[in-house]
């Protein structure tokens, strides 16, 4: 595995050189933020609107996309998986610099063909392993976010040194770089947040939920207990792994732990997690998303609701207005997404 820090970067290979921001939400804004900090040279691309007018008022240079991408030696397409492929036809394709640099964050839409880049174009991929909120706070607290690092089409021979440079301007290099190709990144990407991150994790904390309610227990008393709780425990891991954890919690909670665990997370949950697996890397959940975004998106406008009004949203509203510390967090986050 190979493995970068920040000595093993040439931040040279981007400075002076211009890099376009096409996209100023979650990932986008920290990346233009740090880039601009770590002394690059950084251009926001963004429709007139919201993330024309952050940017601005966050000090950065914005421009149309029509008039940025045309001036770019690197561009960072940031916007929404869903969105890259019809910004790429329309602003990328006609109007990129022979020979520029054309960097994601995520590799879906090269992996699944959904963008077939220019043959003339190097294609990469820096992947921070954490939400964008995080990726700007952790720099401006002198760390960074561990980071994925991939090359598709090396055009110019240039290709990993420049994504290693962009890598080094985020803060990445200072938490580590990791090279990967985009099929790795892409499935396991997929993987983390529909299996464990997001889907396994949100579902284990609401069928927790209903399984203590349903039982006559308070739905406050639930709310602590499967969900608030749960930050505790994650942290634990995330410094110290397992170890960490036991460490921490009661020798009661660990043999129940050890005990009860794998009869939540049993066979039928490894099945499931296989088959999950497959159909990310046969293509089978792209094709649904892509279709589902291109017919509207009804579906997933109906699953979202109705997680927005699981009863655990509703005691949890009026728990954390008890916890202003909270709500100070969530602000600083504008869009904690993660995966
Ligand atoms: P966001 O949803 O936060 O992106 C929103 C930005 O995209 C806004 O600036 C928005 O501008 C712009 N945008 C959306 N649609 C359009 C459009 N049609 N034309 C022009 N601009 C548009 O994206 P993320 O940061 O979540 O994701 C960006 C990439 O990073 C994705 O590839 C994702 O998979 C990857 N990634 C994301 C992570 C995360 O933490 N979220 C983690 C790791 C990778 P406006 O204000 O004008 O609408
Ligand atoms: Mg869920
Ligand atoms: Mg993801």
């Amino acid at each position: 595995m190979q493995y970068y820090g920040i000595n093993d970067a040439n931040p040279d290979a981007l400075r002076g050189r211009t890099i376009v921001i096409y996209g100023y939400g979650s990932q986008g804004r920290a990346h233009a933020r740090n880039l601009h900090e770590s002394g690059m040279t950084v251009v926001v691309a963004a429709r007139p609107g919201k993330s024309f007018d952050q940017a601005k008022a966050d000090g950065l240079a914005v421009d149309t996309p029509e008039r940025a991408i045309p001036t770019a030696d690197l561009i960072a397409l940031l916007t929404p998986d869903m969105q890259q492929p019809e910004l790429y036809e329309k602003h990328i394709a006609p109007l990129a610099r022979e020979g520029a640099a054309l960097l994601f964050a995520h590799g879906f839409n090269v992996h699944y063909k959904q963008i077939s880049p220019r043959k003339d174009l190097d294609v990469i991929l820096v992947a921070p392993k954490g939400p964008g909120a995080l990726v700007r706070r952790q720099y401006e607290e002198g760390r960074g976010v561990p980071s994925l690092m991939a090359v598709f089409q090396d055009a110019t021979g240039k290709a990993k040194e420049l994504a290693l440079a962009y890598a080094h301007g985020i803060g990445g290099t200072r938490g580590g770089v990791m090279e990967t190709n985009f099929a790795e990144e892409t499935e396991t990407d997929l993987f983390g947040e529909q299996a464990v991150l997001c889907g396994g994790a949100t579902e284990l904390v609401a069928v927790g939920f209903e399984t203590l309610v349903e039982a006559g227990y308070q739905p406050e008393v639930a709310y602590f207990e499967v969900l608030h709780e749960l930050k505790l425990i994650v942290d634990l891991l995330w410094e110290g792994g397992f170890a960490r954890m036991h460490e921490f919690i009661s020798e009661t909670a660990q043999y129940g732990d050890l005990t009860r665990g794998p009869r939540v997370v049993d066979a039928h949950t490894r099945e499931q997690m296989r088959a999950i697996l497959r159909e990310i890397q046969d293509g089978t959940f792209a094709r649904q998303w892509v279709a589902e975004h291109k017919a509207g998106r009804a579906n997933y406008d109906a699953l979202k609701q109705k997680d927005l009004e699981h009863p655990i949203e509703v005691v949890g509203k009026k728990l954390r207005a008890r916890m202003p510390w909270l709500q100070e967090a969530a602000q600083g986050k504008a869009k904690p997404k993660a995966v």
